[in-house]
């Protein structure tokens, strides 16, 4: 096996989507995966957590190495960068609470990484209660790969407090994905691949008191124990399936993917019922919420404290003349209406009635023509199918969407590009085109065969 942690010098400097070099030589316990795995089936019976796979000691089993580092001063923090330096990869979670504040407010940042050359894994807490995380920057800067599970809110978390997002990502939920394993959660991909079985959690556990629990610390520490492994377990199979590049690519689009927040302007989308909001109701509704995010960021509060959907919606709907008047709309509640709020819903209201047409933002959910409908049908319908042939997560293949701006031509839809053109879009096309068809094998499996023009006749 490979050495942990070796860097393979051919992915590093190719530039575009390597994850910089978290690769595995394809002899991983298990080898490449076979008989359509369940995403996380429990470990059989009896099973006990001893780490040792078929292919020799899993790399889970000797992860924990006493307890973990706490670090809660400058000095220590300082250390941990230090030492973290010359590592090709490490793992990181982080937990945070987002209840009532519109930024997410980080409790802990955990982190394991193997030393060299011996290859002993430790794992350190920072806690951001004690110590500003922003010097952890400097690791997220360097040319190594974090390891992360189901990374995106931990990205926009790390974008926040840090400043910036790590160089490189390699997220195991989305590399399972690829080894047919839907929005796995880590506690299944940890027994399914290290036959290691995590301790659950409290789910609700208050992650911003102090001191943290010996249980949270354990917790804690045991969602980043065993990344390293396991995303070694996976880039294996990858490896051995000639699939790794596709899962590094997905990863590279999850990292230059716009961390949220998103536009003011568009924040009226996520508003219920957007689509029923006609003509000048639309340009109220853009910046009457456009107004309430800015509101919410400035005071760090989340928009609903601001103003409640119910009197935005009402705003929006039927137009306040007079601020008497704003403050008989529904859902309006004084609190609401403190410091210069009603002169500023009223300013905002006054922009959106005078919105100029190219300046409202709509969307991009058009609907799709009539004559799309049967080829989405079918395309959809094989797309399910080839995830099952495939083994790859039926998200990640394609969406509607995807489909959708596939058919209808939408240009750089995603299917057109990267590891998708082949595998999907390709044949998609040959679909649409009338070069191939659609036919059941007699046991209920969809195939997509040639279509020899002139040998099938329509029958009507
Ligand atoms: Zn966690």
């Amino acid at each position: 096996m490979a050495a942990l942690g070796e860097r393979v010098s051919t992915s590093e400097g190719a530039g575009g989507t390597n994850t910089g070099g978290l690769v595995s030589d394809g002899t991983g316990p298990g080898g490449p995966s076979s008989g359509g795995p369940s995403s996380g089936g429990p470990v059989p019976d009896g099973t006990v957590p001893d780490g040792t796979g078929p292919g020799g000691p899993s790399l889970g089993a000797r992860a924990l190495v006493g307890p973990p580092e706490i670090v809660t001063t400058k000095d220590g923090l300082a250390s941990l960068i230090d030492r973290l330096e010359g590592s090709p990869e490490y793992a990181l979670d982080t937990e945070f609470h987002r209840e009532r504040t519109y930024w997410p407010r980080l409790a802990l940042v955990q982190l394991a990484w193997r030393s060299k050359p011996e290859g002993q894994q430790h794992v350190a807490l920072v806690d951001p209660l004690a110590v500003d995380p922003e010097p952890l920057s400097q690791v997220l800067a360097r040319p190594s790969v974090m390891v992360a599970h189901a990374a995106t809110q931990d990205l926009e978390v790390l974008a926040h407090a840090c400043g910036v997002l790590p160089s490189h990502l390699f997220d195991t939920q989305i590399a399972a994905g690829f080894l047919g394993y839907g929005s796995a959660s880590l506690t299944s991909l940890t027994e399914r691949f290290l036959r290691v079985r995590l301790t659950k959690g409290d789910r609700l556990t208050d992650w911003s008191r102090r001191p943290l629990t010996p249980s949270q610390i354990s917790y804690a520490a045991s969602d980043v124990t065993h990344l390293l492994g396991l995303a070694h377990e996976i880039s294996a199979q990858l490896v051995a399936r000639g699939r790794l590049s596709w899962a590094e690519e997905e990863c590279a689009t999850l990292l230059a993917r716009p961390q949220n927040p998103v536009d003011p302007h568009e924040a009226w989308w996520k508003l219920r019922d957007n689509r029923h909001l006609q003509g000048v109701s639309r340009g109220i509704a853009q910046e009457v919420a456009a107004w309430r995010e800015e509101k919410a960021r400035t005071l760090d509060i989340q928009p609903r404290m601001v103003l409640a959907d119910l009197a935005l919606l009402s705003i929006a709907h039927s137009p306040p003349a007079t601020v008497p008047a704003l403050r008989e709309t529904r859902g309006i509640d004084a609190r609401h209406l403190r410091g210069n709020a009603e002169e500023e819903i009223m300013a905002a209201v006054a922009k959106g009635k005078a919105l100029p047409p190219g300046s409202l933002r709509l969307a991009q959910t058009q609907p799709m023509s009539k004559e799309l409908r049967p080829a989405v049908t079918l395309a959809t319908a094989w797309v399910a199918q080839l995830s099952r042939d495939e083994e790859v997560d039926a998200a990640l293949l394609a969406t509607r969407t995807d489909v959708v701006d596939f058919l209808s031509g939408k240009p750089a839809a995603r299917l057109g590009e990267g590891w998708r053109a082949g595998l999907v879009g390709a044949p998609l096309r040959r679909l649409a085109n009338g070069e191939a068809s659609l036919a059941l094998d007699g046991h209920g499996r969809l195939l997509l065969e040639d279509r020899l023009r002139g040998q099938h006749r329509s029958v009507s």
